[in-house]
């Protein structure tokens, strides 16, 4: 299964890429946690993103599509993937349509994880991730079991930088600006599906896997 995963910032598309990981076996690909590890890194592509991503803002189309093509070439991408925040705007899409044609592996689905805006920014604010598993919490929805600790490794939770709130406001504008297009984008080829992203992760999951086996069929 080929397939990009939609929604805003904080609409829990990482955490149920991660599911979807666990299920079926294909890599995720997150530009936002390869982009955070060029950072942690301190790479020049790391130096040049920074600066964006504390301002909530899109890193340039360049630097991220060369990331994309590069993890998108290796082997274990043939039986499938999850691209999770990529792609952001319609020429990342245009791009992505490109690239993938080029590589005989046409996209699948396009798969909306649809939240009302009014809950996105407390999902983002209350966001803490674990420093060694990547494990993902919510102060105010799924809190860990003591605070700042990870209930899975003991390890040290963090927030990211661009989860404070003036970066938070920043990142669901330029997504209402310049990802949000992309709906119709996918609409308009005629695969896209939409999935209420509220509810128990669980009933998200089961949501989204329904509609993966009927693609599938
Ligand atoms: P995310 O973890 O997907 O919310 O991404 C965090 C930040 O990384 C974004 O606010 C952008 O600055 C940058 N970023 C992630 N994916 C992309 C992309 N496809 N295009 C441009 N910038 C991106």
């Amino acid at each position: 299964m080929k397939l990009v995963f939609l929604g805003a910032p904080g609409a829990g598309k990482g955490t149920q890429a991660k599911r979807l990981v666990e299920k079926y076996g294909i890599p995720q690909i997150s530009t936002g946690d390869l982009l955070r590890a060029a950072v942690a890194e301190g790479t020049p592509l790391g130096k040049e993103a920074k600066a964006y991503m504390d301002r909530g803002e899109l890193v340039p189309d360049s630097v991220v599509l060369g990331m994309v093509k590069e993890r998108l070439s290796q082997d274990d991408c043939k039986k499938g993937f999850i691209l999770d925040g990529f792609p952001r705007n319609v020429a990342q899409a245009e791009a992505l349509d490109k690239m993938l044609s080029e590589m005989n592996m046409p996209l699948d689905l396009a798969l909306n994880l649809d939240v009302p805006f009014d809950d996105l920014m407390k999902r983002l604010t209350g966001r803490r991730t674990c420093k060694s598993c990547g494990q993902m919490y919510n102060i105010y929805y799924s809190p860990s079991k003591v605070e700042g600790k990870c209930d899975k490794c003991g390890g040290e939770l963090f927030q990211r930088d661009d989860d404070k709130e003036e970066t938070i406001r920043k990142r669901l504008e330029v997504y209402r600006a310049q990802t949000e297009p992309l709906i119709d984008y996918y609409s308009r080829k005629g695969i896209l599906k939409s999935v209420s992203g509220t509810g128990s992760i669980d009933e998200i999951f089961n949501s989204i896997c329904t509609i993966l086996e009927k693609k599938a069929n």
